[in-house]
């Protein structure tokens, strides 16, 4: 896919039209393949340099590209062709980042160019680092001079000679102001200097002592280092329980990285949740690791793309946009929690990390460990063909045991009228707590009450621009909408019927759970966790280390409570609504269901005090249930399999889906029913749809859905090219892919 920069396209060696010598350069936009440009006088950057080419009436930054051309194209006469401007003084993009960028785009039927701008989401790390200027002793010996203030005094004493120091931290060191130092460059006792440039991240230790592995850990830690020094392509599977060890049997992968010279990634799903993590690696190796994720500020990120591409961080922890960073040597990609929904990216370019990753690591040669105590039947079914390698820790590491679970039959239990414990649930936190231990409650949903209804007409308060209720938040007294972000006042009246003091709250949120906690347990210190009481890094370590502290006795938290935290003094755990995944038509709602309850039961009981889980349920009898209070997964796992495979549901199928969605509901009706009259079909391709989606309105657009579905050996792309080219679609009109599609709203 190769076009000028003007309309025309193409390279091709047509003598005369093209015979001048030309480069190909991709550019971060989401429209372009490659374009043609004419040689920079200076001679032909190689494949991969950053170079700086005019586009329209500005100047862009581009990558010389170098993948395969599509053969019947038109190509830019030579007269047309613009030159390359410059050659950008940073490390070229290798060439496994290339074939990355281009094979994401391929899959996800993204322009190359979107995926791109992913890999180049730091335009400033592509500028060299300005040298920074320092102090250095003037001449040797100065410091002998006599008659000189304490001041100076102190300052030449805290320098050694051939040494360059910043001026704030020599400032410090020495008790004196920055004029000090000035006034001693102009007495010639110091003279500025250029600091030399120091790696920004220091080397992990893989010698570093580390706690000591436990028998199964051993022989796993020693199966993954041969992988890692192999220094080959493979990837293996990392299962065990929760609180089995997983992550200090990866960490020894990841040691063997750094032994091997190469670089790591360690992708985790919740970034912002990384504080206890990241006290383990630095247990483990001495000093923090890298990180990457969308919050860290402007000159972090440039430092760290840089120190990246110049192979100066050894080891980066990040959020699935970290496999995009320009690793010029990775030995080893490690997905934790490689089951969880976060990994796929629902804006943009649709992706998922988890399946990427293996891309990235088969692409740049590394090995590659997806780790998870519930892993997803995708990766199962790949270990289970023997694509993938596995490992299994059986244990709790410690001798911990996993927590007992049952099941709360709520028609047999209710709550009281207007609550939500029941009363086996409340005796059981109740014990936990007098007996000093800690206790919590998890329920999926943020805010007070997932809807809010007119007691007089019936009237449900809903969102001008989404198909969904307005969740009331009632510490902010707001109505809001969880999908577009609008909020509202709570009305004083019903806005149908117009009677005041009609409205009433309808279901639990965790605002309300701590409500009817507060009434319960007056004395308990009470700690609500869920992603608006908990907006960041900073708030989440925060709230772990009062955990890990005992200042919380009680926990009520969305799903954030329940990735990867480790809380010794926390025994009980209660699900206030272990239901409430599994309703909608979503294929792997329960599956989902079951790693989602399996990891939250999986906070409890940690270190010597047993564990006990509650599950609140209207269906004690469904096989999600029967999984988590039987801890038998694999029996349940096998019977997802047998359902999804007669039917070729994913992983046994193809799956991708359409989702076409305008402001004009008739475009998108109509839009939709011109895809589905074009609909592909054949021995093992079928479309479902169009329909509207479950979510009908969002953001004011309004949105069908198709759904191809595919034999296993049917690859979608293609199909999914020629579909789309066949329908017209306006611009008011979006139609966006999404291959192997995880949510189905
Ligand atoms: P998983 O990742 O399998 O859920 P973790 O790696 O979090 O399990 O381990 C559970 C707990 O056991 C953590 O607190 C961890 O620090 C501790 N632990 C694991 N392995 C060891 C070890 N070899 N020595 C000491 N503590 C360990
Ligand atoms: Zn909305």
């Amino acid at each position: 896919m190769a076009r000028g920069p003007g309309k025309q396209s193409g390279r091709q060696d047509t003598p005369g039209v093209a015979s001048m010598p030309r480069v190909r350069v991709l550019l971060p936009l989401p429209l372009a393949g490659a374009y043609d440009y004419r040689l920079p006088p200076k001679g032909a950057p190689r494949p991969g340099e950053f170079v700086v080419v005019p586009l329209n009436q500005r100047e862009t930054i581009g990558v010389v590209w170098d993948a395969e051309q599509e053969p019947d194209e038109r190509p830019v006469p030579d007269h047309r062709l613009r030159p390359v401007l410059e050659i950008l003084p940073a490390p070229p993009m290798t060439e496994s980042l290339r074939r990355f960028v281009d094979w994401v785009a391929a899959y996800t039927l993204s322009p190359p160019g979107a995926v791109l701008r992913m890999a180049m989401s730091v335009p400033a790390a592509l500028e060299p680092p300005t040298p920074q200027a320092g102090w250095t002793l003037a001449e040797p010996g100065a410091n002998h001079r006599p008659r000189l203030t304490p001041e100076r005094r102190r300052v030449l004493d805290a320098m050694a000679p051939g040494e360059v120091y910043a001026g704030a931290a020599l400032a410090e060191v020495a008790k004196v102001s920055l004029s000090v130092l000035r006034g001693m460059a102009d007495a010639g006792l110091i003279r500025p200097a250029l600091l030399p440039r120091r790696p920004r991240f220091a080397r992990p230790d893989p010698d570093h002592p580390g706690p000591a592995l436990s028998g199964a850990q051993v022989g796993a830690a020693a199966t993954l280092r041969a992988r890692v020094s192999a220094r080959r392509f493979g990837v293996t599977l990392l299962t065990g329980v929760t609180g089995s060890g997983k992550t200090e049997v990866y960490l020894d992968a990841v040691a063997e990285a750094l032994r091997q010279g190469r670089q790591a990634l360690v992708l985790l799903p919740e970034i912002a949740l990384s504080a206890q993590w990241l006290d383990r690696f630095r247990a483990r190796f001495g000093v923090a690791p890298a990180l990457w994720h969308s919050e860290i500020g402007s000159r972090t990120r440039r430092d760290t793309w840089r120190a990246v591409a110049e192979g100066e961080a050894p080891v980066v922890v990040g959020a699935r946009s970290a496999l995009f960073l320009p690793f010029p040597d990775l030995g080893l990609v490690v997905v934790d929690e490689e089951h969880e929904t976060a990994f796929k990216q629902e804006d943009g370019v649709v992706y998922n990390a988890r399946d990427m990753a293996v891309v990235r690591a088969r692409l740049a040669g590394a090995a590659c460990v997806l780790v998870s105590a519930t892993p997803s039947l995708e990766t199962l079914t790949n270990a289970e063909t023997g694509r993938y390698a596995a490992l299994h820790l059986p244990q709790r590491h410690g001798g911990a045991r996993l927590p007992s679970v049952e099941a709360v039959d709520l028609r047999a239990a209710p709550p009281e009228r207007g609550r939500f414990l029941s009363p086996p649930l409340i005796a059981a936190a109740g014990e936990a707590l007098a007996r000093g231990e800690q206790a919590m409650l998890f329920l999926n949903r943020r805010g007070y009450a997932p809807l809010t209804l007119c007691r007089t007409c019936g009237h449900r308060l809903r969102c001008p621009n989404c198909t969904a209720w307005l969740v009331e938040h009632r510490a902010q007294r707001r109505l809001q909408c969880h999908h577009c972000g609008h909020a509202e006042p709570v009305p004083a009246e019903c806005p149908e019927c117009g009677h005041a003091g009609t409205l009433a709250a309808v279901g639990p949120g965790v605002e309300r759970v701590m409500e009817e906690a507060r009434t319960l347990w007056p004395e308990a210190r009470v700690l609500v966790m869920a992603s608006d009481s908990i907006p960041g890094p900073a708030a989440a370590a925060a709230a772990a280390q009062s955990i890990q502290d005992r200042a919380v006795d009680l926990i009520i938290g969305t799903q954030i409570v329940a990735k990867g935290w480790h809380f010794p003094h926390l025994t009980l755990v209660g699900v206030v609504d272990a239901d409430l995944g599994l309703a909608g038509g979503d294929l792997r709602a329960a599956e989902r269901t079951v790693q989602l309850l399996h990891q939250v039961a999986g906070r409890a009981g940690r270190a010597e005090a047993p564990g006990r889980v509650l599950l609140q349920t209207f269906s004690p009898e469904h096989p999600v249930m029967k999984a988590l209070v039987g801890g038998d997964l694999d029996a349940f796992m096998r019977e997802e399999a047998a359902m999804r495979r007669p039917g070729g549901w994913p992983p046994f199928g193809r799956l991708a889906a359409l989702i076409v969605s305008s402001e004009e509901e008739r475009e998108a009706d109509r839009v939709a029913r011109d895809l589905g009259l074009a609909a592909p079909g054949g021995e093992g391709v079928q479309v479902l749809g169009p329909a509207p989606a479950p979510l009908a309105m969002l953001r004011g657009r309004h949105r069908r859905r198709l759904l191809l579905k595919t034999r296993r050996d049917i690859a979608v792309q293609p199909i999914l090219r020629e579909w789309l080219g066949r329908v017209e679609v306006p611009g008011s009109v979006r139609v966006q892919v999404d291959v192997d599609p995880v949510g189905f709203l």
